[in-house]
């Protein structure tokens, strides 16, 4: 494994990632690099189309902006009734307890919030202010940590935050959305499943990765440890250009989260976050992509294909509809394509 992690535009042409003469100082400025040693170990740097560099490797395309792109591109702070909240939706809150993260994702839907020049962390006063919103806001079941990465916290942290969790009778499930387990697996060992654990609360954890090679025998051992634990595993991929835009690597990508007994969440529509109109893929092409994993791979191996609807109106499922029609007569669409009709009363 290389040693250390990349963070500046320096380490990019030290590792090979960039060209001696890349001019990428204007990105850099604006927005966070970050490639952890596993990460680096997966890239390929003699293929200019590798996967897994396109996701973390930063280039001058990120400075062209699209007029529908926008800062906030999921509308989470229409949502903020204080700094580190969002509540979206009546019986569920966002906790953003920290935003940065052990990488950088080129097309990340925060990526205006996150890294050393985003909303930093909560400070004591504006975490207490978050659980006390919690505390008083009796339907509120389920907790989202997210940021920002909450598994860059240390196990002390987060065991802290748990208890302050655990002892809010309402809410009864905590979910963490994280890179760690893929992109810096040595951390979740048994003090950190420890830590994401409190008695009386079902903790679910959502795995983010996009690409199959991402789910190494390291990874492997992290989920193995956190199912041991009692953790609920469960998946989120952004649907990318160049990444997994294509049946087969979707496929093995479902397919390896089921075999590391992780289910199939949610497939995002890459958000319009600036500068990465690069990595969108139409909406009629995802709906293809999904249509053909229906015929393809198990019902296991299926994600709900989201788009969040800019301005914060939340997900909707926007997978092909399979089914037309009204006034008892329908038409039922099968994976190949293929049209029948169906009544019902
Ligand atoms: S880990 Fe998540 S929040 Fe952090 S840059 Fe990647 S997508 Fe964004």
């Amino acid at each position: 494994m290389n040693g250390s992690s990349v963070k500046s535009v320096a380490d990019l042409k030290a590792a090979r990632l960039v060209a001696p003469d890349a001019e990428l100082g204007a990105v850099a400025e604006k927005y966070a690099i970050g490639i952890t040693p596993v990460v680096l170990d997966l890239i390929d740097p003699d293929d200019p189309d590798d996967p897994i560099a396109r996701q973390f490797v930063p280039t001058a395309s990120e400075l062209t902006t699209t007029p529908e792109e926008r800062t906030d591109p999921i509308g989470d702070l229409a949502h903020s009734p204080m700094e580190g909240i969002v509540h979206r939706y009546p019986d569920r809150v966002l906790l953003k307890a920290v935003h940065v993260c052990p990488v950088y994702c080129r097309f990340c839907f925060r990526r205006e919030m996150v890294g050393p020049q985003g909303l930093g962390t909560l400070t004591a006063a504006e975490l207490d202010a978050a659980i006390g919103y919690i505390a008083t806001h009796r339907e509120i079941w389920e907790v989202i940590l997210t940021g920002g990465d909450p598994l860059v916290l240390s196990p002390r942290r987060l065991r802290d935050l748990m208890e302050r969790l655990a002892g809010i009778e309402h809410v009864k499930i905590v979910r963490f959305h994280t890179r760690v387990p893929v992109v810096e697996p040595e951390r979740i060992d048994d003090e950190m499943v420890a830590a994401l654990t409190a008695s009386g609360k079902t903790t679910y954890l959502a795995v983010h990765a996009n690409h199959p090679r991402e789910l190494t025998a390291a990874a492997k051992a992290g989920f193995d440890r956190m199912l041991a634990g009692g953790i609920a595993l469960i998946s989120q991929s952004v649907l990318l250009k160049g990444v997994n835009d294509d049946v087969e690597t979707l496929a093995a990508l479902m397919r390896g989260f089921v075999e590391n007994r992780i289910r199939p969440y949610y497939l995002h529509h890459p958000d319009l976050a600036p500068g990465t109109g690069h990595f969108r893929v139409g909406i009629e092409e995802g709906q293809r992509l999904v249509q053909a994993l229906r015929g393809r791979i198990s019902g296991l191996c299926q994600p709900v294909y989201v788009l969040d609807i800019p301005g914060g109106y939340g997900k909707a499922d926007i997978g092909a509809a399979s089914i037309t029609g009204s006034d008892g007569c329908f038409t039922v669409r099968d994976w190949q394509g293929d049209q029948h009709e169906y009544w019902s009363e």
